[in-house]
């Protein structure tokens, strides 16, 4: 038997894995004594793992081969890279000739490494000439990036994952950490036991596990986060529990946002949010007024029209009350997807440039072009993920690249995205599993390499960068993502007349050029290389050349990434959902995660033991809303919003609060009624993050 170590693949939490495999078959996995996020412990997902690189999966589930349809509705036929890669660059090519680079756009993955991201991200600003390039991270982790930006200067998380045993207060807010991030609750849970006085609050709209667990649940309205926060920041400064040293020092815009929570009294907040006023004072008291107080955050704050405000109006508590900077404090984002911190990094996304730069500087631009080695890159704004499907939608995107995700199943409004597809003249998919909803509109399908059979980095939520091994060889004619994309650039710039600057042979070679965008920067990786993550192991950024060792937490001396030095508080006034409940669609519909499942399930499908502990979707209801409506646990419902419609079987939750509903998001077109739970979500973003609005829609609902 081999062991190789690497590191799961499905969530931001970043586990350290070991590959046991025969030959060319993975046989086992088990945590990582060694890897510092997760001590070698694993949850159900990371330690399944193997099932889903089973022979049996291998053979029926995986995409083996590159193929193209004759026609849309045909049948793919094989053909063979060499064929594939000619052809694919003939049509971008002749597109590209016709319409324009513009008219090219790459919609990427947070499930991507690094390399691949640094591939794709080149491929499209130095090659095609587009920034039409982005990633389902848009829909995970954009509006954390812009909090971080607007208040403190830079994506960066400023806290670590050794923060949760060293904080007084935990404030969970718009997470589920017990379900989401598993091994990180092992630790809560864990710390919490060893200091018993450590307060736990959590604030959710459902009476989820880890509420279950807090200390107090705050469980607003859906929505009403930014109110929240005003609220508490408002009984700060009333009961003068603001650290006004640390705001006087360190900080500029106190006095506008002052005024701007002047009005959100915390009764006012209160009612808002639809709680105690006396559960928001305790929560303020114990924020405040604890040594140290970290915040976790997720997808409740970030998948919001007001996602950006909902980030900083958090992050303006910890500045108020100097919670941040020191061991135990501070805002500490968890990213939903494996590498999404990895894909900012590159920049792999239509608002970023890499090394944490600018598409719009033009200074930012012009560094980067003189690393590739390049006259420019293109100046106009790239489209973000929503953008990018209704560009295409409306027949101004003519080809679709489409890497390691599913948008036919987890962007919104999936109507618009199944017209779009439909749309492209040339839709080119590039996937581990054959069979996902994205498919069935590809004309080219390009067979990728999946977890165990490929190298690399990713960089989990308290920026520490790992290394991905392959334990065994891709099955069929699979290849890296980076390859593929690498091998494509090539072919297509010699059609374009272009100086050669594709044409890698190693991952490590796109990580070297990646590394040499972070020098100087605020992640600098410069100390860094791939023979001492092997040496040394997982890495925290920064670790600039000459460095022993990365840093755990940022902004300890108070001085922040910003021109001058000052974190900014962002005032950004509270605003409801964009499109709320009404007579017309009543309930407030929230979707999520399971513990068992990831995202579309291609690849967490596979693994029979993982559907024990939730076997199908159901619309979950609060119990008291089933007589009231004359239904009954069972009933097969018609929910229906604005955009359309949806079969579910009911299920009564008391964890739902009454007047608002829930649906897993899992499940697609394959399993249900319909085409999952996001034919029912609605496109609208936050106009800072363009971060979709995937934690709200109103619905109504008909038994059948
Ligand atoms: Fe994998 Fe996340 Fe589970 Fe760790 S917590 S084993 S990274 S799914």
């Amino acid at each position: 038997m081999t062991e190789t170590r690497s590191t799961c693949p499905y969530c931001g939490v970043g586990c350290g894995v070991i590959i046991e495999s025969e030959g060319a078959r993975i046989t086992g996995v088990r945590g990582d004594p060694e890897h510092p996020a997760n001590l070698g412990r694993l949850c159900s997902k990371g330690s399944t793992l193997h099932l889903t690189a089973t022979p049996m999966v291998l053979q029926t589930r995986r995409l083996l081969q590159p193929a193209w349809r004759p026609a849309r509705g045909a049948a793919p036929e094989a053909l063979g890279w060499g064929e594939a890669n000619e052809r694919i660059a003939a049509r971008l090519a002749a597109i590209r000739a016709e319409h324009g680079p513009d008219a090219i756009g790459f919609y990427i993955s947070g499930q991507l490494l690094t390399e691949d991201y640094h591939a794709f991200n080149k491929l499209a600003r130095a090659v095609v000439g587009t920034n039409n390039i982005d990633s389902n991270s848009r829909l995970c982790m954009s509006s954390a990036v812009v909090g971080y930006k607007q208040a403190l200067g830079a994506d960066a998380p400023p806290a670590c994952y050794e923060d949760l045993e060293l904080a007084d207060c935990l404030f969970i807010a718009g997470a589920n950490p017990a379900w989401a991030h598993p091994i990180l609750f092992r630790r809560i849970e864990a710390a919490r036991q060893q200091r018993p006085g450590m307060k736990i609050i959590v604030v959710d709209p459902r009476r989820t596990e880890s509420a279950e667990f807090a200390d107090l649940h705050l469980q607003i309205l859906p929505g009403t986060d930014v109110a929240l926060f005003h609220g508490m920041l408002h009984a700060c400064i009333w009961e003068g529990w603001i650290d006004q040293a640390f705001i006087a020092a360190h900080t500029e815009g106190f006095e506008a946002l002052k005024a701007l929570v002047r009005a959100m009294t915390p009764a006012a907040a209160a009612r808002v949010c639809g709680i105690a006023e006396a559960d928001l004072l305790q929560a303020a008291a114990w924020f405040a007024r604890s040594p140290a107080s970290l915040s976790l955050y997720c997808m409740g704050l970030n998948q919001s029209s007001s996602g950006t405000a909902k980030n900083t109006a958090l992050i303006n508590l910890h500045l108020a009350t100097g919670q941040i900077g020191r061991a135990g404090a501070g805002p500490f984002s968890l990213t939903g997807q494996p590498n999404a911190m990895g894909g900012r990094e590159t920049g792999g996304m239509a608002t970023l440039l890499p090394g944490h730069r600018d598409p719009a500087n033009a200074e930012h631009r012009a560094e980067i072009a003189r690393l590739w080695r390049v006259e420019a890159l293109p100046e106009k704004p790239g489209k973000t993920a929503v953008e990018l499907f209704e560009a295409a939608a409306r027949g101004e995107i003519k080809a679709l690249w489409i890497a390691c995700t599913n948008p036919a199943q987890s962007l919104p409004e999936q109507a618009l995205v199944r017209r779009a597809l439909e749309r492209c003249e040339l839709v080119i998919l590039q996937e581990a599993f054959a069979d996902t909803a994205t498919s069935a509109y590809a004309d080219v399908l390009l067979p990728a390499a999946s977890w165990g059979e490929k190298e690399g980095t990713v960089t989990n939520s308290e920026r520490r960068i790992s290394r991905v091994r392959a334990a065994v060889p891709p099955p069929g004619q699979a290849r890296a993502d980076w390859q593929i994309a690498s091998d494509i650039a090539a072919a297509l710039e010699k059609r374009l007349g272009l100086p050669r600057r594709f044409g890698y042979e190693r991952p490590e070679q796109l990580w070297l050029e990646h590394r040499e965008a972070t020098r100087g920067r605020d992640l600098d990786i410069s100390g860094l290389s791939y023979a001492l993550l092997d040496r040394a192991g997982p890495q925290q950024w920064p670790f600039p050349e000459g460095a022993l060792q990365g840093r755990a937490r940022l902004y300890e001396d108070g001085r922040f990434a910003t021109a001058n030095g000052r974190a900014r508080f962002v005032s950004q006034p509270f605003a409801l959902p964009l499109a709320p409940a009404n007579a017309q669609y009543p309930l407030a519909l929230s979707t999520g995660r399971l513990r068992d499942q990831w995202h579309g399930m291609s690849r967490s499908g596979v693994v029979a033991r993982l559907f024990g502990h939730e076997g199908a979707p159901a619309l979950s209801l609060h119990p008291q809303e089933l007589p009231r409506r004359g239904l009954a646990e069972g009933d097969l419902v018609r929910l229906r919003s604005a955009q359309g419609e949806l079969t579910l079987p009911l299920r009564a939750d008391a964890g739902v609060a009454p007047a608002q509903a829930y649906v897993p998001m899992h499940w697609g077109s394959e399993f249900v009624a319909g085409l999952g739970v996001n034919v029912l979500t609605q496109p609208g973003f936050c106009p800072d993050s363009k971060q979709p609005e995937l934690k709200y829609a109103a619905i109504s609902l008909q038994r059948l």
